[in-house]
């Protein structure tokens, strides 16, 4: 059996910015790419470049689709026939890919999301699916991570939300201090997950984290 579950408006910090300001033009939005490249010391006529303002709008709009897509309706349809599962339910080395707000370079890694089910389940590829909505948004590593286990938490509304992050930021990587191989471990435990140490034990050992989380 399915339900749709009603859910309250979900913190889509993308639709507040759109209704607070009018989206610019395709066209102003290349015409400030052209500047970019005009302010790199490049020309933005040459023919290499010629089309360049066209493609990065365009990886723009896939790199930032999670702003028109709302978590908590991607997790609004879950299953009550369990067969009375309570037990933890693990999704790991979910691929993330996203984009820091300070520098919009990419933010690469994995993701690891479960949660302890009190009566309902949710389909594996919607947990897949909201961790790819927030990572499409200017992010970063700690706002995502709450982000995602709140979504999960306010849908679900389970005894337990655990999310882990394991990252490499190109901001850090290949500028600034410049530091390669190093990666950043978040992570948002939420109910029993952070209150039941046997639970938060067991959640660490399945993905994998408990040496890094427990730093
Ligand atoms: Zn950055």
């Amino acid at each position: 059996m399915s339900t749709v579950v009603q859910q309250t408006p979900s913190d889509r910090p993308g639709t507040a910015a759109e209704s607070r300001r009018p989206r610019p033009s395709r066209a102003e939005a290349e015409a400030a790419v052209r500047t970019l490249l005009a302010w790199a010391g490049d020309d933005p006529e040459r023919e290499g470049l010629r089309e360049t303002p066209e493609r990065v709008v365009r990886a723009y709009e896939e790199f930032f689709a999670g702003y028109r897509d709302d978590p908590v309706e991607v997790l609004g349809t879950t299953f009550e026939e369990t067969g009375g599962y309570d037990e933890l339910v693990v999704l790991r080395d979910i691929r993330v890919e996203s984009h820091c707000e300070h520098h919009i370079v990419p933010i690469l890694g994995v993701a690891h999301v479960g949660y302890l089910p009190t009566g309902r389940v949710v389909g594996i590829s919607k947990l897949a699916r909201v961790v790819e909505v927030f990572a499409r948004r200017l992010q970063s590593q700690e706002m995502l991570t709450v982000q995602i286990a709140s979504a999960i938490e306010r849908a679900l509304a389970p005894r337990g939300v655990g999310v882990v992050i394991e990252a490499a930021h190109q901001c850090v990587t290949t500028r600034g201090i410049r530091k390669p191989g190093v990666s950043m471990v978040t992570s948002r435990l939420l109910g029993a997950l952070r209150d039941d140490p046997m639970a938060k034990n067991e959640f660490l050992l399945r993905t994998g984290t408990r040496s890094a989380a427990a730093r």
